[in-house]
Formats: structure tokens, sequence, C-alpha cells
């Protein structure tokens, strides 16, 4: 087993790493940077891009001929826990979701002429972008095969879309959508995925939806489509082949999240770490109590098993495997560990901790999506029990390597 880091993903980490402390904690830590939404200024983020840009920090999870750095998912989980030390850090180096996920699928599946009108802009902070597939309720959440949203097929191949999606993050934002819809009732090939501009007319923002945390760029918006006309050029990969497309996405997006959660769960114990380093009471620093000293101990184990979990499945990825099960398990783990880590670092600083005076009560407030965006923590510990129950035992084994 080889846990080491290959030295050209260490150079870029320790430099995003650099960066964030250099140019990002402190904008974080001035109440002037952030928007109405919680999240930093448009006009700020947009200097601190063309800065991460410059030092050649900008979209690690993309290949080079797409305009990334190349690094694999491996390299990425290296450099997303680095950047999201900062809740500003990812938007700026073009690693935030859902444009990374958007992206990472685009590079994958889409055609050359479309990569060119789709993902190029993405690439090039020119544009930002939204994934819409979840619907209210009687439609689509956790189970896609409920989705109601149709595309009709035109006599001239184009198709109409009519139905109902919310909460699509960034879509107040967004220039490039990839949208999910029903194209027949077949239970494997019935979704189909398509690609459109805001500017298309046939649908609309129907509101900004108020929710409990801080808001990515665009917010999370409920859309109305009543006759939203695309091409068949604009079909990402064929007709019928929209569950995979989510499954292509989804699988590597939802890492990325883990490997920013991770980022942000260290971040939570240094907070907790530096206070309780320094405050006095019944005669002793907090640091000096052991019941403290377990607390820290307990969070650092479980973000290291994050860690080791994300990696191994990145590794996976990376040659080639879906990892469908170590993403699962990775998904639960982080969530819960940010979650986490946000608490006892919230209790670790006291009244303290409560305040805006540090970034907890922000991430605290943020964690508690983690356990339910891409897939409800019950979702993946069906998926898991599924992959037991047709492994059995077989479910812990290694794979070996070629002698
Ligand atoms: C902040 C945020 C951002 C989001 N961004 C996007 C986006 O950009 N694009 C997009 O398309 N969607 C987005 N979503 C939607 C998200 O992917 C869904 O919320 C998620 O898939 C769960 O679907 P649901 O909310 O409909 O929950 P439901 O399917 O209604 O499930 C409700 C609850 O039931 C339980 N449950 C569900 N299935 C099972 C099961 N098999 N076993 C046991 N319990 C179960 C879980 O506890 C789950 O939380 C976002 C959601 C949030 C909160």
């Amino acid at each position: 087993m080889d846990f080491t880091l290959p030295p050209a993903i260490e150079d870029v980490r320790s430099r995003i790493a650099a960066f964030v402390e250099r140019e990002i904690m402190p904008l974080e830590a001035d109440p002037a940077s952030y928007d109405a939404h919680e999240n930093i200024r448009i006009d700020l983020l947009d200097a601190m891009r063309a800065k991460a840009r410059a030092a050649g920090l900008w979209c690690v999870q993309l290949g080079p001929e797409s305009g990334g750095l190349g690094l694999g998912r491996v390299g990425m989980a290296a450099c997303y826990e680095a950047m999201n030390r900062s809740i500003f850090g990812p938007a700026v180096f073009n690693s935030a979701a859902p444009d990374d996920g958007n992206m990472m699928l685009l590079e994958k599946v889409a055609t050359p002429a479309q990569k060119t009108r789709w993902l190029e802009p993405i690439a090039s902070g020119a544009v930002r972008s939204a994934f819409v597939m979840t619907e209210p309720h009687p439609g689509s959440g956790s189970d896609p095969s409920m989705m109601l949203t149709r595309a009709e097929k035109q006599p001239d191949g184009s198709y109409r879309i009519y139905g109902r999606k919310w909460f699509i993050t960034g879509a107040e934002e967004a220039a490039h959508f990839i949208l999910m819809a029903r194209t027949s009732d077949d239970a494997r090939k019935g979704l189909t995925a398509f690609l459109f501009h805001r500017d298309q007319p046939g649908w609309r923002i129907l509101r900004r939806i108020p929710i409990m945390g801080p808001e990515e760029h665009g917010g999370h918006c409920e859309l109305g489509f009543d006759g939203l006309t695309i091409p068949p050029e604009d079909v990402l990969m064929n007709e019928g082949d929209g569950l995979r497309a989510t499954q292509i996405r989804l699988g590597p997006a939802r890492l990325t999240h883990c490997m920013r959660w991770l980022g942000l769960a260290k971040r939570c114990v240094e907070i907790a770490r530096a206070y309780a380093a320094e405050r006095q009471g019944f005669g002793v620093v907090l640091a000096e109590r052991e019941s403290v000293q377990m607390k820290l101990g307990q969070i650092a184990m479980a973000i290291e098993i994050g860690r080791l979990l994300v990696m191994k499945a990145a590794w996976e990825l990376d040659r080639g495997g879906l990892a469908r099960k170590e993403i699962s398990m990775a998904k639960i783990q982080a969530a819960n560990t940010l979650h986490q880590a946000a608490d006892i670092a919230i209790q670790i600083n006291g009244a303290r901790g409560y305040s805006r005076d540090t970034v907890l009560e922000w991430v605290y407030r943020y964690a508690r999506q983690a356990r339910l965006v891409d897939g409800a923590d019950e979702v993946h510990q069906m998926v898991l029990n599924r992959f037991l129950s047709k492994e059995e035992t077989g479910f812990w084994s290694w794979p070996v390597a070629a002698s």
C-alpha cells in the first residue's frame, strides 16, 4: 500500500494552501466581503478568480485539454480539501458545486461541438451552470424513477419540456443548464439529459427557495417548464441515457463534496484548538482538560476515516472503476463528520461559537444539507446493503495487484 502523494500533486496542493492563507482568509474575516446570501461578493470573487488563474491554480478537476490541471481524482482530493479551509475557497479556484460536477460530466460525455459551446465557457469562468433534476412532491427526489418532467418529441426532432423542478443550486446566476426529463416510461432508458441556455424561452424561475444555511451564488430555485424547446443537438449522450448521465455525474460529484467537507471539518478543528489553547477556566486552559482532548481526538479520527474513504474511492475512480460503494461510504462519513466537527467546535468555543465572530455557525448551518444532498444518508445505506447482499463477505475483499 502506498499512501504517499506524488510530488506534482503536493506541489499544487501546497500552492493552493498558501493562496488560501494569503489571499482568501483575510477576505473571509471581513464582513464587507459577503453578499446578501452569506457568500463571497461576486466582484471580489471575480478578482480572486483572476488571481488564482494567473497563479496556475484553476480547475484542478479538468484535464489540460479542457483548461484544467489534470490531477486525477486523488490529486483533486488533496487539493479540494486545501481549498475548503476557507468557506470561499472552492468558488475561487472554479471547483465549487454544481459547476465542477457539470464540467466533469461534460468533459467525459459531451461531443466536441457540445464541449465548445457548453463546457468551455464554464471552464473559463465566463458563465455558471446548474444541474436540474430534483422535483417537488410527487416527483423525483431520492428515487429518479419518479420523474414527472416530460420531454415531448416533435416531428422536427426537437423536444418540448413540461414540468417543475426545485432546489436547483445556482439557477438564478446560471447560463448553462443540464436538465433531466422523461422521454419514455422505460425503467432504465426512460430519462434523457438535455442542455439549455438561460435565454431560451419556455421556462422560468418560480422562486428562490429560502433555506436555513448560507447560499451558493444563484441560490436554490424552483423552476417551471412550459414548452422549452430543445433541438436534437443539445441532447447529452443519446435519448434514454439520462440515468447513465446522472450516474456518471453524481459519483465523482458526490466525492468532490466529501473532499470539500473534510477541508471545512479540519477548519472547525483548527478554530476549536486555537480557542482551547488560550481560554482559561477553573484554573486551567481548556486544552488541558481531558474531556476537551477526547472530543478533539474523536473528531480528528472521524476526519481521517473520511479522508481514507475519499482517497480509496478517488483511487478506484482513477483506475477506471465506478467506486459506487466506496463513494456511498465516503458520503455518509464525510457529511456526518462535518456536522459533528462544527457541533464540537461550537461547544468548545462556548458562546463565541454561537456568534458570527467565527465561521463556525456558518459551517454548522451549511453542514445540515450535507446529509441530504446527492443522496440522503439512508439512501447510501440502502445502496451499501444492496452490495452486501450481493457480495456477502466479498464486500470487504481487497483488489489484488497484477503480478
Ligand atoms: C441545499 C440543497 C441543494 C440541492 N441542489 C440540487 C441541485 O442543484 N439539483 C438537483 O437536481 N437537486 C438538488 N438538491 C436536491 C437533492 O438532491 C435532494 O434533496 C435529494 O436527492 C433528496 O431528495 P428529496 O429531497 O426529494 O428527499 P425525499 O426523496 O423526499 O426523501 C426524504 C427523506 O426520506 C428518507 N429516505 C429517502 N429514501 C429512503 C430510503 N430508501 N430508505 C430510508 N429512508 C429514505 C431520507 O431521510 C430522506 O432525507 C438539493 C438539495 C439541497 C438541500
